[in-house]
This record gives C-alpha cells, structure tokens and sequence, in this order.
C-alpha cells in the first residue's frame, strides 16, 4: 500500500504544525511520499512564505532593498528547524539565494524556494529522503507538464524509499525551474500519487473535506463524506472553492480516489473522491451531494415562429456566439425560442453589437435580454433513481417566493440547475439546502 500525502501551507506554519504532521505520517506505514507546500500564516495577521518571496522579487525589480522581507523568510525557517532540534544547514542556502537574488533571479525560481526549504525541513524531521522536484518534475516548452518523463524519474528517484517533494515547482527543458499557479502543491501531489500508482492522495489541509454548501451563506453547512469525480467537477464548475483545478485530471485518469483532511483533525475522515462509489453502498444517502452557484448571468432569448422546423438556427446562434468570444454556458429551449446563457462580464462589451448580428442573421421574432441572473445547482450522483427531485426543487422555490427564471439539468442527471435573479442567489441556496439536507 502506498499512499501519497500532500500537505499544504497551514499545515507547515510552525514547529507544531511539523509535529502533527509527523504524527500523522507514522501512524501508517504507507505513508511513504510526502509533498509539501512552502510555510504558510500561523494566524490571521500571518503572511505566507510564498507572498513574501513574491514581494522580494517586485523588490529587487523596482530596484528597492528587500533585506527585511528576506529576513523574515529566512527567519521563519531557521526558528522552525531550531524548535524541531533539526541540524539542516540552511544559512549557507539563504546566503547562496540572497547572492543569486541580487544577481538577477527569475521571478519562479525565487518563489519555488519557499517549498523548496520547507521539503528540505520536512526531510529532516520526518527521516525520509528529499527528491528535489526540478530532478523529476517535467514541463514541455509550452508549459504543459510532461507526464512520461516525469512518472519515469519519479518511478526512478521513489523506488524503496520513503521521500519529501518539494510543491509547486518543476524544471522546463533549459534547466530552469517554473512553478505552476497559486495553490499549485495540489497539483504535484496529484502528479506524484499518479506517478507512484498510489492507492490514494491524501490532500491534507485546514478543513475536514468539503460542505454541502458555502458555509457564508449556509450556517454549519454538513461535510460531504463521498463525493465522485464527475460531481466534484459539477460543483466546482459553479462556483465551489475547491482544489487547485490542475489536480483532478492526474489522479482520475489512473482511477486514485483523492481524500481532502484536515491536519488539525486527523482522526475525521474528511472527504473521499473516487470515480465512483457503486462497489460501497453504504457511501452516503442522500440524493443531493452539495449545492453550489454563481451570479452575474445574462441570458439571450431569441424567439421565432417555426423556427423548431428550420435547420441550422442553433448553429447559427452557436457562430456568433464564438465569433464575439462567449462561451455558452447553457441552452435552455422551448418550441421556437432558444435562450443562451452566458457571463455577465464578458458579454457586457459587445451585447449591443452581438444582438445587431442576431437580429441580421436569424431575423427572429424578438430577442429578449434578461441581466443580472444567477444560477444555482443542485448535484447528486443519486437523483438520477429518484423521481420527484426537481418538483420537490420548484416547490421549495416557490413557497419561499423565489421566481425560477430558467431550469435546466444535465444530460447526466447529475444536476438540477436553476436560473434565479441575482438578488435571490443566497436564499435559493439556503431555500434547497434545508429542503434536501436538514
Ligand atoms: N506555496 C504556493 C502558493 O502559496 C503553492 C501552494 O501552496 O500550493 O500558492
């Protein structure tokens, strides 16, 4: 059994975070290949290592001392390591780094050292051994990562051993490192687990997996215990702050279920994601999986007599939505009448222009423009068994005098998704969670 654990910057803050991170990895002995993110706040008022080391670099670009910043990076480091009673020989590093920052380091080398000592620390303690991830972690010219020769080296470097990898960062065909996008440790560890062919990604954070619901609109929202890949991708789509979206694609392509904990309760089972959970029929039983939505919608609906008879208006309409750049983020028809849904903010510039092209081309009835909708989903892999969901959906609405501008649901059946005016955003959501969930 090997499992690959991710721990992000909260979970690195100080020497006690260290220590409960230690814990955690000893207490199974699968637990052979640990990834790390750069230190993260120890309160509120905190700051992450990875800002100050972007700060450091907008420093010495605009020419401006960062002495001071550099001194509490390098500070933070050395008070974790001496707390710990760890003997890693970080002052020559911190003095090679602040040589090389003075000469002209690149912006993504600079911030990849916050991971980079965070490993090293983290070797140190936990006794494993540290693979650097500019030494296996690939990325083809275009940025892309280059999985082949990346899972090979990892293969080659991980073999037998029990190591700490560095997130964050990797090395492009010159030599020189790249980072991936804020939050990108999700990203290696995904990398690695798949890598590794390992039977899970523990993904250890702050919180014990994911709600039901946005906990600022839904107070104590219910964790969600099991949640498959193609759910995850629904709620994460419409607005769930979840993972580092880079990370789903490595593990669920190699079938690794991925379990979100938290650091600071370790004996929650936080939340699994697997591709699905058919073989475990005690995994959960409601039909709704979590609620989630997004605001600031504007809907096009282009009416014209006979037009379900004409072929080719769809595509049509399709065209001029790509020739101004939208993407489409729902159709919802009728007989003779079409609506597209698109983002508020992007279609703004050009409605003006995009309806003069509609009306010229298709020379509808009417187009009707409705702003400031919102869409809000409810997902669940079991509604599909169940009938009465969406009645029990617009009743619920309704009782509570929330106008359903449009409705529309997956081919899947996966989800239900309503279109309600944005004012009504926040109580939709409350209105379908205590319908379903309390
Ligand atoms: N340290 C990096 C960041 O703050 C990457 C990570 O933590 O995932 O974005």
């Amino acid at each position: 059994m090997r499992k690959v654990l991710k721990f992000g910057g909260s979970s690195m803050a100080d020497a006690t975070q260290f220590a409960k991170v230690k814990s955690i990895v000893q207490s199974d002995p699968g637990r052979t290949c640990v990834v790390v993110s750069a230190a993260g706040k120890r309160n509120k008022d905190d700051h992450k290592i990875t800002d100050l080391l972007y700060l450091c670099h907008a420093h010495v670009k605009y020419g401006v001392s960062c002495e001071g910043i550099f001194g509490m990076i390098r500070d933070r480091y050395i008070t974790i390591r001496d707390e710990l009673g760890l003997a890693t020989p970080l002052e020559p590093a911190f003095d090679a780094l602040w040589d090389k920052l003075n000469g002209g380091i690149s912006q993504d080398e600079l911030v990849s050292r916050g991971e980079y000592f965070a490993a090293r620390l983290m070797a140190d303690y936990l006794g494993y051994d540290f693979v650097d991830s500019a030494l296996w972690l690939h990325f083809h010219l275009d940025g892309t990562v280059d999985t082949e020769q990346s899972y090979a080296a990892l293969q080659r470097y991980a073999e037998g051993r029990k190591v700490v990898i560095p997130g964050f960062y990797g090395v492009m065909p010159d030599g020189s490192i790249k980072t991936f996008t804020r939050g990108g440790s999700d990203i290696t560890g995904a990398l690695a687990a798949a890598a590794l062919d390992a039977d899970v990604y523990e993904n250890w954070t702050d919180v014990s997996g994911f709600l039901m619901a946005d906990p600022k609109i839904v107070p104590n929202p219910e964790p969600i215990e099991h949640i498959t890949y193609a759910e995850l991708r629904e709620l994460s789509y419409i607005g769930a702050q979840v993972l580092h979206e880079g990370t789903i694609f490595p593990v669920r392509e190699k079938n690794i279920p991925l379990n979100i904990r938290n650091t600071n309760q370790p004996d929650h089972p936080g939340t699994m994601i697997r591709e699905s959970f058919e073989d475990m029929p005690e995994a959960g039983d409601r039909f709704i999986t979590g609620i989630a939505g997004r605001r600031n919608f504007t809907v096009i609906t282009i009416t014209k007599n006979g037009m379900s008879n004409e072929v080719g208006t769809l595509r049509r309409i399709l065209e001029l939505m790509e020739k101004y750049n939208q993407n489409v983020e729902y159709i919802p028809s009728g007989i003779d009448c079409v609506s597209v849904v698109v983002a508020a903010d992007r279609v703004s510039p050009c409605l003006y222009a995009l309806l003069g092209d509609l009306q010229k081309e298709l020379k509808p009835d009417n187009i009707h423009v409705t702003e400031n909708m919102a869409v809000v989903a409810a997902v669940g892999r079991k509604m599909v068994f169940k009938p009465g969901i969406s009645g029990k959906i617009f009743a619920a609405l309704g009782e509570n005098h929330i106008n359903i501008r449009m409705i529309t649901q997956g081919p899947e059946e996966l989800n239900i998704i309503v279109g309600v005016d944005n004012k009504d955003f926040e109580n939709a959501i409350r209105v379908l969670y205590n319908s379903f969930v309390k």
